[in-house]
């Protein structure tokens, strides 16, 4: 297997300064399985030890056109030449809104934000401040970033299955205040009589609903079109604002992200990490009456970094590319054949197996029916994949290593890319 010398080494001397040795808890898989990039190039990275990845996991999904876009790039070139930051607006915020709006139906006016979990902070804000309401609703196993009212999730050990038991509310980590849990509320995926009897119980005080139709951190578990919609017309029935999360899942598995292949269209969306190919840049979107509540007086919105011009290019670079060529239907296709050959391996050797979310960033459950919602896949049994990733990571594929994430795939992941990964595959599944 692959030589990490320098990588344990290095985590070695890293841990003495950085908590688990990284910047982001994530990027931590052990003592001796954590690993540091030297730098990436189309779809895959190499680490500090030489060992070149095809790297499924493309920072949680930025990377869309694969790493080191050379077109993406030399667009940021541009924006670092404007200067930064100012304490004033620059003319390519028009732009880049104007090319956001019409990707995606129904959006009127745009904010931009750093990262997705500021975007949807925002979101809340705004829809707070709009409606005057202070509860919300979140789907469970949703992830929509770090700040606290985002936090929470069931206790999956109350629930028995079958049963009608609503699990504890829990916070996802320390340090979220108990007080805040009175606001949120939580209902599982794809149960629209749940989701009726929450609206029926708690509809008229609720700001908001949010939803992240396809749940990257579960896996790529789906909203059904029906439930996105029976979501919508609740929302309209008790004045609820619906917020469209789609951080992960914007620009990616359609121009007009997964709201437009439902034919569903929020009050308010948010968009990050495909947006400008990994420049950190996030955009809170949506209709105009809803969005005019960001003024003075109203919902407040701003940010040292926000609109940072090297972002900002790089965003009216990527955006362009993805609407104007045909990067996404490439993406698709090297999803479907990378699914098809998986399967081909699997069904060969008499493993059951299914997919979900899409062929842009699709999950693999080693079951007949993928989970459909968070408490069903909580409870599956993922001890297979964990072993088989564990594996792929030594063959140097790199896929999430605890069935969490989905496959992400970019338009630089090329035939070379698919023949190591399937021949891989074959090694890891057979050792498993
Ligand atoms: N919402 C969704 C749907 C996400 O997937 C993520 C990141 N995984 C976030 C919000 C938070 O984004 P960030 O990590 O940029 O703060």
């Amino acid at each position: 297997p692959r030589d990490l010398t320098r990588s344990n080494a290095h985590y070695r001397r890293a841990v003495q300064r950085l908590p688990l040795g990284v910047a982001s808890t994530f990027r931590y898989w052990g003592d001796d399985r954590t690993i540091y990039v030297d730098h990436g190039k189309g779809g895959r990275f190499w680490d500090i030890d030489g060992n070149a990845y095809v790297d499924y996991r493309l920072g949680y999904g930025p990377a869309i056109l694969g790493y080191a876009d050379a077109r993406v790039d030399a667009a940021a070139m541009r924006g670092m030449n404007v200067g930064g930051v100012f304490a004033l607006s620059t003319e390519r915020e028009l732009a880049v809104a104007d090319r956001i709006c019409n990707m995606v139906p129904g959006m009127d006016l745009v904010r931009f934000s750093n990262s997705g979990t500021e975007a949807v902070m925002g979101a809340l804000r705004l829809a707070r401040a709009h409606t005057g309401r202070e509860s919300y609703l979140l789907i469970e196993g949703s992830y929509h970033g770090l700040f606290d009212a985002a936090m929470w999730m069931v206790n999956v050990e109350d629930w028995q299955p079958g049963g009608n038991l609503d699990p504890e509310v829990v916070s996802y980590s320390k340090g979220i205040p108990q007080d805040l849990k009175a606001l949120a509320h939580l209902t599982p995926m794809n149960d629209p009589q749940k989701l009726e009897d929450v609206f029926k119980r708690h509809g008229s005080s609720l700001a908001a609903m949010l939803i992240e139709p396809i749940q990257g951190n579960c896996c790529g578990i789906s909203a059904t079109t029906e439930f996105v919609r029976l979501a919508r017309s609740l929302c309209d029935q008790y004045g609820v604002l619906l917020i469209i999360d789609e951080v992960k899942t914007g620009f990616r598995v359609a121009k007009g992200g997964v709201q437009s292949l439902h034919g569903v269209v929020p009050d308010i969306a948010t968009f990050a990490k495909a947006m400008a190919n990994g420049y950190p840049i996030a955009a809170i979107a949506g209709r105009e009456e809803v969005m005019r509540t960001f003024r003075y007086g109203g919902a407040a919105h701003g940010g040292t970094y926000t609109a940072h011009s090297v972002s900002l290019a790089a965003a009216e670079e990527c955006l362009r590319i993805l609407d104007e060529t045909p990067a996404l239907a490439t993406i698709a296709s090297y999803g479907e054949a990378l699914k098809s050959g998986l399967s081909d391996i699997l069904t060969r050797r008499g493993i059951v197996h299914s997919f979900t979310g899409h062929s842009s960033m699709f999950g693999l459950f080693f079951a007949p029916h993928a989970p459909d919602n968070y408490r069903d896949w909580k409870l599956s049994d993922y001890t297979f994949y964990d072993t088989m990733a564990h594996h792929l990571h030594d063959l140097c594929i790199i896929c999430e290593p605890d069935s969490r994430e989905p496959w992400f795939i970019c338009e630089a992941h090329d035939a070379a890319c698919l023949s190591d990964t399937l021949k891989a595959v074959e090694t890891a599944v057979d050792l498993t």
